[in-house]
């Protein structure tokens, strides 16, 4: 059977709004600057139930769409959970889904592995790549995760690729050199800022309830950005960059007000129904003006 690219069949992505910016110390706003749409995506892991999952997007549906908020929603079910939730989501939906993880190749004999295609078809508009729980439970190398990156963008899905430091990178003063190795060899050559989405998720703040200082989440975001920038010019403004790593309903107006932070992705808070749409309420608030405009 010949692979087939279903593109086509992906919900539109929404569109970017540009807005002034006015970058803090300074007296004047800039430039008119492309902000990132703000993302919070939730990363269930491997939980949740038929059921469980159910009732988690009846809520969401529900509450989505009497609010529209200025912020981007995605959920990352485990796979077998994905159609059961796209159809409880509904056709209407204004919640994207997103993978887990996807093969860098595209079908064949790979057991256990699930395709990009496989994912694009069940309505996927996201997949996670180079979470860290595969990085080191399942040794994944960047090369890897550039080669399931490419492949993401192949089926017309936007990797969110996931990068962070050990507490031991970080204890040598080497968190920032290895995040932006393991950007630089993890993004695909063809990537244009609409289509990737970057995580940074210090592998020792994920699950631990621990998170790292605002300034150390400021200084690793802005040289995400400037990497970025570097790599693909000014238009690299609009790539979401989310943080990830103990997010819950206590920090998530701290960590989400910072600047360069433009979203976050979520794990065990984002099981939780209404932390996780309090989640997204205060990112719409934080982020985005009552037009719908980039703050
Ligand atoms: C994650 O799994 O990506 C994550 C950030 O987990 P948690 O929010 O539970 O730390």
């Amino acid at each position: 059977m010949e692979a087939v690219s279903i593109k086509a069949n992906l919900p539109a992505r929404p569109a970017y709004k540009a807005s002034k910016y006015i970058v803090p110390n300074q007296q004047v706003p800039c430039e008119m600057i492309q902000r990132p749409r703000p993302l919070v995506a939730g990363n269930w892991k491997m939980n949740g139930t038929r059921s469980s999952s159910h009732s988690w997007a009846k809520y969401m549906s529900r509450l989505a769409a009497t609010k529209v908020l200025g912020c981007d929603i995605a959920v990352s079910p485990p796979a077998p959970l994905l159609d059961l939730v796209a159809r409880a989501l509904g056709a209407t939906t204004t919640i994207a889904l997103c993978g887990q993880d996807c093969a860098p190749q595209d079908k064949g004999a790979h057991t256990g592995d699930i395709s990009a295609a496989m994912l694009a078809e069940v309505g996927c508009r996201y997949v996670l790549v180079g979470h860290s729980e595969r990085r080191n439970s399942h040794g994944e190398t960047s090369t890897l995760v550039k080669a399931k990156a490419s492949m993401a963008l192949a089926y017309g899905l936007i990797p969110i690729i996931c990068v962070g430091e050990t507490q031991a990178e970080r204890d040598a003063g080497r968190a920032i050199s290895v995040v932006r190795a393991q950007i630089s060899r993890s993004l695909p050559e063809r990537t244009t800022e609409l289509d990737v989405v970057i995580a940074y998720e210090p592998v020792w703040a994920i699950g631990t309830g621990r998170v790292p200082l605002p300034a150390e989440i400021c200084e690793m975001h802005d040289s995400i950005r400037e990497l970025l920038i570097r790599r693909m010019n000014k238009r690299a403004d609009v790539i979401p960059l989310l943080y990830g790593g103990s997010v819950g309903a206590m920090n998530a107006e701290e960590i989400m007000s910072l600047q360069n932070v433009d979203g976050a992705l979520v794990g065990g808070a984002s099981l939780k129904d209404e932390e996780f749409w309090g989640i997204c309420v205060t990112c719409d608030n934080l982020k985005s003006d009552s037009s719908g405009n980039m703050k």
